[in-house]
């Protein structure tokens, strides 16, 4: 069913600050920024072969990830794993796992991927995202 860490999600104050660190000392390609509405927040994402490392700056307090800063502080928000039937990965998790998925459809992600989060509860405590790829990338 899923076949690749897709990307991990890190929690930051400003990308901004950031952007050297990921892209001058680590020295990662950067694919931009973009805003994802739906999770009210701005990510960046740079490339590590196949996977990605995406930032998350929360746009407004009332982002989940402002939430996540005020409680830990900066560091490592969700780990996504891709698959290519989201609907599926979601079912299972669902019927199988009687796990608690965070929103009752797949959400528009960045990069144009839909995604869907588990609760933390259900997963030893970390916050899982199943993401699909959509087009041919
Ligand atoms: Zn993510």
């Amino acid at each position: 069913m899923f076949d690749r860490i897709d990307h991990v999600g890190i929690a930051v104050h400003s990308i901004d600050d950031k952007l050297e660190l990921y892209r001058e000392v680590l020295d990662l390609t950067f694919e931009g920024t973009e805003i994802v509405g739906d999770q009210g927040v701005k990510v960046a994402l740079f490339e590590v072969g196949e996977s990605l490392i995406e930032l998350l700056e929360p746009l407004d307090d009332d982002s989940p990830v402002a939430d996540f800063l005020d409680e830990h502080g900066e560091g490592i928000h969700h780990l996504a794993l891709g698959c290519d039937d989201i609907e599926g990965a979601r079912r299972r998790a669902l019927e199988e796992g009687g796990m608690s998925l965070l929103s009752d459809e797949p959400l528009e992600g960045a990069h144009d991927k839909l995604i869907s989060f588990v609760h933390p509860k259900d997963t030893g405590g970390v916050l899982l995202e199943f993401t699909e790829r959509r087009g041919d990338d």
